[in-house]
C-alpha cells in the first residue's frame, strides 16, 4: 500500500528494491544447460526483464573497471567471483531497468551468494527454475556454441562442472527444502523444454487444456 510513510522510505532509501512487490525468480542450472536460450523466450512471453550474472562481470570487464581483471581472472578459471561485486552489479541493474520482474540468470551459485544476495537487498525469490541437464549434453553444447568466450574450453568446462557440483548444487537443495524449485528437463530440444518452462509460468488458473 503506498502510504506517505511508504513514499518517505522509499525516497530516502532510493531504490525500487524496497517494494515489497519485486518478483524475483532464480534461474539455474549447470553450464550450458540452456538458462540464457530459455531466459530470452520467457522475457518475449511473460514480460520479466533477464540479468544474466554472467554478462553483468563480463559486461564489467569490458568497461575497465577496476575490478575487471580480477573477474577476468575468475571467470577464466571457472570460479566464483565475491559477491559483493555481482550483487552490487545486479541491484544496478535493477535499479535501472525500472521493471519490477526480474529473472536473475545463473546467481546464486554458492551458499554465500545466496544469503549475502538476501541479505544485502531483503529479496526472496518467489520460485528457483531450475535447468537439470546431463554433464555430456551440456559439454556437448558449450563447445558446439563458438560465442567466444574465454571459458569454453574443455580445461575450464571441467572445472565450471564441478564448482557446479560442489557449490550450486546446495542452493538448489536450500530452495528445495523450501519448496521453491521448479524443475525442468533441459535435456531435450529447445522448443520442448519451453513448453515446460510456459507451464511453470502460467497461473494454473490460465492453464487451456490441449
Ligand atoms: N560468474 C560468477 N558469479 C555469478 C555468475 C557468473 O562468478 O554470479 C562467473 C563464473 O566464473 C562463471 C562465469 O562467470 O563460471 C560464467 O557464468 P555464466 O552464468 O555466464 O555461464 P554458465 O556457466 O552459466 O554457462
Ligand atoms: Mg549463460
Amino acid at each position: 500500500m503506498g502510504t506517505v510513510i511508504d513514499a518517505a522510505n522509499k525516497e530516502a532509501n532510493g531504490s525500487l528494491l524496497t517494494d515489497k512487490k519485486v518478483t524475483v525468480v532464480f534461474v539455474l542450472g549447470g553450464p550450458g544447460s540452456g538458462k540464457g536460450t530459455q531466459c530470452a523466450n520467457i522475457v518475449q512471453h511473460f514480460g520479466y526483464i533477464h540479468l544474466s550474472a554472467g554478462d553483468l562481470l563480463r559486461a564489467e570487464i569490458k568497461s575497465g573497471s577496476e575490478n575487471g581483471t580480477m573477474i577476468q581472472n575468475m571467470i577464466e578459471e571457472g570460479k566464483i567471483v565475491p559477491s559483493e561485486v555481482t550483487i552490487k552489479l545486479l541491484q544496478q541493474a535493477m535499479e535501472e531497468s525500472g521493471n519490477d520482474k526480474f529473472l536473475i540468470d545463473g546467481f546464486p551459485r554458492n551458499e554465500e551468494n545466496r544469503a549475502a544476495f538476501e541479505l544485502v537487498t531483503g529479496i526472496e525469490p518467489n520460485f528457483v527454475l531450475f535447468f537439470d541437464c546431463p554433464e555430456e549434453e551440456m559439454e556437448r553444447r558449450l563447445l558446439s556454441r563458438n560465442q567466444g568466450r574465454v571459458d569454453d574450453n574443455i580445461e575450464t568446462i571441467r572445472k565450471r562442472f564441478k564448482v557446479f557440483m560442489e557449490s550450486s548444487l546446495p542452493v538448489i537443495e536450500y530452495y528445495d527444502s523450501k519448496g521453491k524449485v521448479r524443475k525442468i528437463d533441459a535435456a531435450k530440444p529447445v522448443e520442448k523444454v519451453f513448453e515446460a518452462v510456459k507451464v511453470v509460468f502460467t497461473p494454473s488458473g490460465d492453464q487451456v487444456a490441449v
